[in-house]
């Protein structure tokens, strides 16, 4: 979390003045002057841009578009995915990365209410989307940028509303054996493959990332109809959530699309080759004769606003949305008395 002190430096930097409305009072009584915009503008420049980001705790008021590409851009104009809804709940709401273009936030309400309708899944627990204005978020976590990719945990939602605590506490369910080269039956179901085909077969999708022992696990199952497939990517990591991305939305001229899956359903060739990593990953290493010092690794650099589309400066010094508050529920309405 960035102190206050940093987040009225950085309002400071972004805004050329403070942004009083949530700060405590200024003790000096000679209030800081702006820097000048060109030596304001280098040092943003400087910095690295998930600071910048992450300062920004609402959505930016501009026409909603995604600029740049899922892994270096910005979000204009994103919108808030309520906490909770008729059959989904946002997970670690501290970390204010329930926001996305809006027709990410549709789909993934469209998605929710289908599954639980359709598919006997009873609600998605949504993951991070991105931050109110996208951005780099840390490096493990490269996409999600311009709002257009959203993690869905594949633990089902619980009937009962989760505290806040327990959306920051609770765990994701591991779905996959110890050797992860298969999904655990004793927690993977038949609803969780109906889910990821659901998701997969909006157009709206462009890819949806599993872990390759859960495509594998597809493959086995999906029968005749395996269109849907090609979209399913194996990677690793997501074995507790899946991943899902949209493509570029109407009126995103900035967007930069992801090369489309080639056509057939990944069954194949790619995921043998997954397996030969899993396969090769359990292996016994031989020991080392002579002690090797562990090679150093390269810190990645970070991104900075440089390495972002232009529009992504205006997104940052762009002026708060204003949200309208959430109208309170109407009292229950009394049968009329006949
Ligand atoms: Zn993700």
């Amino acid at each position: 979390m960035l102190c206050r002190a940093a987040s009225f430096s950085l309002a400071l930097l972004l805004y050329g003045q403070p942004v009083m409305a949530k700060m405590p009072p200024v003790p000096s009584p000679k209030p800081a002057q702006p820097a000048p915009a060109k030596a304001r503008d280098a040092k943003l420049a400087r910095m690295p841009a998930k600071t910048l980001f992450k300062a920004a705790r609402k959505g930016a008021a501009l026409t909603p578009a995604s600029h740049g590409y899922y892994t270096r851009g910005c979000l204009a104009g994103g919108q808030r995915l309520a906490p909770d809804g008729p059959a989904w709940q946002a997970m670690r709401l501290s970390r204010n990365r329930n926001w996305g273009h809006p027709l990410t936030v549709a789909m993934i309400k469209r998605l929710a209410i289908d599954a639980k309708k359709n598919d006997g899944w009873a609600g998605l627990l949504v993951g991070d989307i991105s931050m109110p204005r996208g951005g780099p978020m840390r490096p493990s976590h490269a996409s999600h940028q311009i709002g257009l990719d959203a993690d869905i945990w594949l633990t089902p939602m619980p009937s009962r509303t989760l505290t806040r605590t327990e959306r920051e506490r609770l765990s994701a369910t591991f779905m996959l054996t110890s050797d992860q080269l298969a999904v655990n039956p004793t927690v993977w179901t038949d609803a969780h493959a109906k889910l990821i085909k659901r998701a997969a077969s909006f157009r709206e999708v462009e890819r949806v990332l599993v872990h390759p022992a859960i495509k594998k696990e597809l493959c086995l199952k999906a029968g005749k109809d395996r269109q849907w497939l090609g979209k399913v990517r194996p990677v690793r990591g997501h074995n507790y959530h899946f991943h899902i991305r949209f493509r570029c939305p109407p009126g995103s001229a900035g967007c930069r699309p992801q090369k489309p899956p080639t056509g057939d359903d990944g069954c194949g060739t790619e995921l043998d080759k997954w397996y030969k990593w899993l396969h090769a990953r359990l292996k016994p290493r031989p020991k080392p004769k002579v002690t090797v010092k562990p090679r150093k690794r390269k810190a990645r650099r970070l991104l900075t606003l440089t390495d972002l589309p232009p529009a992504c400066r205006l997104v940052l010094k762009a002026p708060d949305q204003i949200i309208a508050p959430q109208p309170r529920r109407a009292a229950q309405s009394r049968p009329a008395a006949n």
